[in-house]
């Protein structure tokens, strides 16, 4: 078990800056994923903690003490690059037994430990089977073995489920949150799939360009974004950002758009260049003369539900519509939005700002 902290970690490759300043508490038996496009910096902040690669400045810090220039095996901590890189020539006892017996363990603890680790996975049955022979899930369940038969400090995983199709990444995902619920691993996980994201971690940490832009529940995450990009990127349809014409004024609460007003009792905040965030899922479509006027571009279906894309007063928005609420492109409707749900971004520093129902959540840390 570990708490890993990074302290303004930069890095350059060059005249390249790849992590910049980047300051973060991981604690200690959470499961934190790195989040970002590609070559946002995710893959360099993880190899920085595992010490295959040395930040140009800041410091790293495993339960307190200063690793930032340790060797990887002077760490404790356990870089899972491919988790379904097995040995299929091998049994599944040697598959487990290989990352132990560089270790200089005792037979007796080398025993212990693929008995825990199997009684774990439930694959004791498995033991003396070979990985040829094995069926999917039971392979996986032995990858996963392999990966936690050391017992280190922390686990670092670089996209471990990036080679295998959608259905066997939902099985892995849950599988992988299962066994962490069960041994409070201190975990890191790097990816650019915002589904693995939400559905793993305790924290996730989104990065763009270097830096890390918000670390939060997934909770936070979601209806909080800390800023424009993180609210573009997580969410699909992703969250309408509609900029305002006048800003919201600090008495009436009232959004003013060029030819539209969203009344918004509980924002207090006032600004004259904001951005309006509103989920799909948010917005009610009403019958033509109720709400704020929109008309139907198209649909799409999903099977649970419709999504429309609008076109409105307030700009071009997309709207979530129940199965049985089906949407008819050209259509006349009035739009209601969900007052309590909406958020507010600076349009120039383009971060959230503050509002009443914004207050209830304690935002994530920017920049540690
Ligand atoms: P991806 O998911 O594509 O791997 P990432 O967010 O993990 O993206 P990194 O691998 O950390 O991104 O790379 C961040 C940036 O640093 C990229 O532009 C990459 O080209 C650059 N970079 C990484 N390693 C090196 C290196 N050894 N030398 C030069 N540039 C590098």
């Amino acid at each position: 078990m570990a708490e890993i902290r990074i302290k303004n970690l930069h890095k350059r490759f060059a005249d390249f800056t790849a992590v910049r300043d980047s300051s973060l508490l991981l604690e200690d038996g959470k499961f934190i994923v790195l989040l970002g496009p590609s070559g946002c910096g995710k893959t360099t902040t993880l190899r920085m903690i595992a010490g295959l690669e040395y930040p140009t400045s800041g410091q790293i810090l495993l339960d307190g003490e200063d690793v930032t220039f340790l060797r990887p095996r002077q760490r404790d901590i356990a870089m899972v690059f491919q988790l379904f890189a097995l040995y299929p020539h091998m049994g599944v006892r040697a598959n487990l037994e290989f990352p132990l017996r560089n270790e200089g363990l005792s037979r007796t603890e080398i025993d212990r430990r693929i008995r825990d680790v199997a009684g774990i996975l439930r694959i004791e049955h498995l033991l003396g089977q070979r990985i040829g022979g094995l069926a999917g899930g039971d392979r996986q369940r032995v990858a996963l073995g392999r990966a936690i038969v050391r017992q280190p400090k922390a686990f670092l995983m670089d996209e471990p489920l990036g080679t295998l199709d959608a259905e066997f990444r939902e099985v892995m995902c849950v599988e992988l949150r299962k066994l962490h619920d069960r041994l409070k691993t201190t975990t890191v996980f790097v990816t650019h799939d915002q589904n693995e994201a939400m559905s793993l971690a305790d924290t996730i940490v989104v990065m763009n360009k270097g830096e890390i832009l918000q670390a939060d529940d997934t909770d936070g995450i979601y209806n909080f974004p800390s800023c424009l990009f993180v609210a573009g990127f997580i969410g699909r349809p992703a969250m309408n950002l509609l900029p305002l014409a006048f800003g919201v004024t600090d008495g009436d609460g009232t959004a003013r758009f060029q030819d539209a007003e969203v009344a918004i009792p509980t924002m207090r905040a006032s600004a004259s260049h904001a951005v309006l965030g509103v989920r799909p899922e948010h917005i009610d479509l009403l019958p033509a003369g109720q709400g704020v006027p929109a008309r139907i571009n198209y649909c799409e279906y999903f099977g649970s539900h419709w999504v429309a894309d609008l076109e409105s007063p307030l700009g071009t928005l997309k709207a979530v519509a129940p199965k049985d609420q089906r949407p008819v492109q050209g259509e006349a409707v009035g739009l209601r939005l969900h007052t309590e749900r909406l958020v507010l971004f600076d349009r120039k520093t383009e971060l959230l700002m503050a509002s009443d129902s914004t207050l209830q959540h304690q935002p994530g840390m920017r920049h540690g």
